[in-house]
């Protein structure tokens, strides 16, 4: 095939773009590695599927797969308002978080404006940041021998605001760290920013903090219009393959946000499945009792291999090693565990190991200590 130079076609921001490095899906492992039977602990997905109240009220939506989807996704937007106690004015729905992140970058950032976010944050900010040529300013994380090792430092990234700063991004907890901020900080963070600063709080974990220490920055939205909450269904709710998020905003943010949403981004086994999957706070509990057991299981038998491990409020743990992790991860490939290295973080010492199953967590840690020997 004839070719030219496209790169010079593309606008700044887009020349230099990394694209977002996904867990390895298990079938490409396979195929690569030769190996079967393999697990996946990369994504941070929910081990006990999805809920079964969601997998059932898709199965009423198959007859109307040829019909577009509701483009306001009014039913979904209804139950979300009522779960948080906002109007439906203040949701604006999402192919997965990562799309109403985009959607922020594209309202609120160009070139010579800004985004602050924290040197571990999750990757999706510098992306979304340079893709619309605007600055990333990163600010230092906690130091390794924090409390909350590589955690987000408030102080740090309300100094790097300045007259030209759209967006802050704070996760919380936060990927890949798990390091989480207490609820009255951040609020007081939120409070501190001048009003042309928009402050996402990205709580895609939130579900599975068994600390109310945390708090629910949902709740916030009254007193602060520049505050922007965002949540998944990917998580928690065990509903990734179906790509359904949302932000919480001020309405008239949210007006701003669905100007540049694509209209049917949220297809109709998506709004139906999340709607349903609100309804089962039963499957969320077991979710979360298995994540806590599992936590735990993983933080007794990474600290007897003697890696470090930073604190979770999520259902990942990241752990440092000694040796490489790069190279413990192409081993435990080759042992079909997919876990995820961090190195594009800066991490190059650290994995990230999502919780799994009672029997998925013994067979990291079973591998781990193959390969670590
Ligand atoms: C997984 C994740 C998301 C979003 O995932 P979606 O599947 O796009 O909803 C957002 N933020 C963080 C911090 C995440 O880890």
């Amino acid at each position: 095939m004839k070719t030219m130079n496209f790169e010079n076609l593309a606008v700044p921001g887009v020349r230099e773009l990394r694209p977002y490095t996904p867990g390895k899906p298990i079938s490409e492992l396979e195929r690569e590695y030769g190996v079967t039977n393999s697990i996946k602990l990369a994504s941070n997905e929910n081990p006990l599927g999805a809920s079964p109240r969601a997998i059932d009220a898709i199965r009423g939506e198959l007859d109307d797969l040829a019909l577009y989807p509701d483009a306001n996704g009014f039913e979904l937007k209804k139950a979300l308002s009522e779960k948080h106690g906002v109007e439906p004015g203040c949701v604006t729905l999402g192919n997965g978080s990562n799309d109403v992140l985009v959607f922020l970058a594209q309202v609120f950032l160009q070139p010579g404006l800004e985004s602050v976010f924290s040197r571990y944050a999750f990757a999706v900010y510098p992306i979304a940041t340079q893709m619309m040529g605007a600055i990333a300013r990163i600010a230092p994380a906690l130091p390794a021998d924090h409390p909350m090792p590589f955690g987000h430092d408030l102080r740090a990234l309300y100094e790097n605001v300045g007259p030209n700063t759209r967006l802050v991004f704070v996760a919380n907890p936060n990927n890949p760290t798990g390091t989480w901020l207490k609820g009255d900080r951040l609020k007081d963070f939120v409070g501190s920013l001048p009003p042309h600063v928009i402050c996402v709080i990205d709580e895609a974990y939130t579900e599975y903090a068994q600390s109310t220490e945390l708090g629910d920055a949902s709740t916030w939205l009254e007193e602060f219009p520049n505050l922007v909450v965002t949540r998944t269904f990917s998580k928690a709710y065990g509903l990734a393959a179906l790509r359904v998020g949302y932000a919480l905003s001020n309405p008239g943010v949210a007006d701003l946000l669905n100007r540049v949403r694509p209209a049917f981004n949220v297809n109709s086994l998506g709004l139906t499945a999340a709607r349903a999957a609100l309804g089962d706070a039963e499957f969320i509990d077991r979710s979360c009792r298995m994540n806590a057991e599992g936590l735990e299981q993983l933080r007794e038998g990474l600290n007897e291999l003697g890696a470090s491990i930073v604190p979770s409020a999520a259902n990942f743990i990241l752990a440092g090693f000694e040796q490489e992790a790069n190279d413990l991860n192409e081993k435990l490939l080759r042992e079909g565990v997919i876990v995820r290295p961090v190195g594009n973080y800066g991490l190059e010492h650290h994995l990230r190991i999502t919780i799994g199953t009672r029997q998925q967590n013994a067979r990291v840690l079973d591998a781990l200590q193959r390969v670590m020997s």
